[in-house]
């Protein structure tokens, strides 16, 4: 008798798919005790007026679910605060969804909107989730590198739209360049979709990291775009609360009908205290208005100290991310390069290959996340001018 359990078959949904590079990196820095500036994610504590109020919410009993689609004291905050901003007033009963962080609310747009042979363009270097999550629902990745200066390619983006084209995702600023989308850039965008049945899908995590007096350019600002965009954020990045994981999409109300049949199966609602909180501390704009000058200070401290090594650094206008070429230090590939600079020199950073489709062989390019003290940024610079 064959007494040998049957194992299912398994399918690989993304087989090509291992684990990100921030968790490889993070884990590598931990283990070989590297200074971290790899994984996007700020080293100082949050505000503990954040603490008091998360406590407060939970001591009020405020511990059950959350209505489906957010809390609407935090839905109007957030409502005001894009009105404030970039000119627009949503309606924060049907147009704005608090998610799991931005994260979730990518997956989810995704998977509202792309069926098989659905084709997504994707601006490479490109954020890691997005191209899995359009693969897994049957869709197409369709991936348009930036210029070598990490500028959009208006020609190269144009001849990727097609009739299969279901969406655009931009970020700005820009996981990993560091570079900024500009009126005009935006403008043109709009132009690319006025013939098109796309929708845009605007990852802008970062709107509070903008540097040298620019503004940041919402797709929210834009009405062409705004009618047919989901305009995705994240708690985790402005409140330096990564690890809350708390973040909201903006889209009209026929797409974001779509995107709540998807969520309220895909999370149903996100932390109820984590809401009353954020709903508070957003009524006070001097909460993120200061941002981009921090950030700011960070990323010219970093550049300043970084002029004395023999890493040459690209123009950074926004996020929490410096581009480093190092091509005067090794001819290594990127991957090798970044586990021998936290194994031996003892400063763990993102290699840039794993967010490309293809990635451009000579480029030798890695990511080091300044959101840190400037006691971390300094003792790590001094390691990095020793190379
Ligand atoms: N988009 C970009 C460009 C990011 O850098 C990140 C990571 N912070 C996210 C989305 C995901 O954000 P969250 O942590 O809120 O899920
Ligand atoms: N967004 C962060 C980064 O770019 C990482 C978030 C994550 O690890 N998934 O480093």
């Amino acid at each position: 008798m064959n007494t040998a359990h049957r194992v299912p078959p398994l399918h690989d949904k993304l087989p090509e798919v291992g684990t990100t590079i921030f968790t490889v990196m993070s884990r590598l820095a931990q283990e070989v005790g590297a200074i971290n500036l790899s994984q996007g994610f700020p080293d100082h504590p949050i505000d503990p007026a954040m603490i008091d109020l998360v406590d407060r919410a939970m001591r009020d009993g405020h511990n059950q679910y959350a209505p489906m689609p957010g809390l609407p004291a935090l839905r109007s905050a957030l409502v005001d605060k894009a009105a404030k901003l970039y000119g627009y007033n949503y309606d924060a009963e049907t147009e704005v969804t608090v998610t799991a962080g931005a994260t979730q609310a990518l997956f989810t747009t995704i998977a509202a909107l792309v069926s098989v042979g659905d084709e997504v363009i994707i601006i490479d270097p490109a954020y890691d989730c997005y191209a899995p999550a359009v693969r897994l629902f049957g869709g197409v990745p369709v991936h348009v590198p930036l210029t070598a200066s990490m500028t959009i390619d208006l020609e190269a983006l144009r001849a990727a739209f097609g009739p299969r084209t279901r969406a655009l995702i931009i970020n700005t600023p820009h996981n990993p360049a560091g570079t900024i989308l500009h009126a005009s850039d935006m403008q043109a965008i709009a132009e690319l979709l006025r013939d098109s049945d796309a929708v845009l899908i605007s990852d802008e995590v970062y709107e509070h990291m903008v540097f040298d007096g620019a503004a940041h350019q919402s797709a929210i600002r834009y009405p062409e775009l705004r009618e047919r965009a989901f305009v995705v954020f994240s708690f985790g990045k402005v409140f330096h609360a990564t690890g809350w994981k708390v973040g909201y999409v903006f889209a009209p109300e026929k797409l974001m009908t779509l995107f709540r049949k998807v969520h309220q199966f895909n999370v149903f609602s996100v932390n109820t205290p984590v809401q009353h909180a954020f709903a508070h501390y957003l009524a006070d704009p001097a909460h993120y208005d200061g941002l981009s000058a921090f950030f700011q200070a960070k990323r010219d401290h970093f550049a300043q100290g970084m002029k004395h090594s023999r890493f040459r650094l690209l123009p950074c206008q926004g996020s929490y991310f410096q581009l480093a070429d190092y091509s005067a230090i090794s001819d290594e590939g990127d991957l090798a390069f970044a586990e021998r600079l936290a194994r031996e020199h003892g400063v763990a950073s993102i290699p840039l290959s794993p967010f490309y489709h293809r990635p451009p062989a000579d480029q030798r390019i890695l990511r080091f996340c300044f959101a840190k003290q400037v006691s971390t940024l300094d003792a790590a610079i001094e390691r990095l001018c020793r190379i």
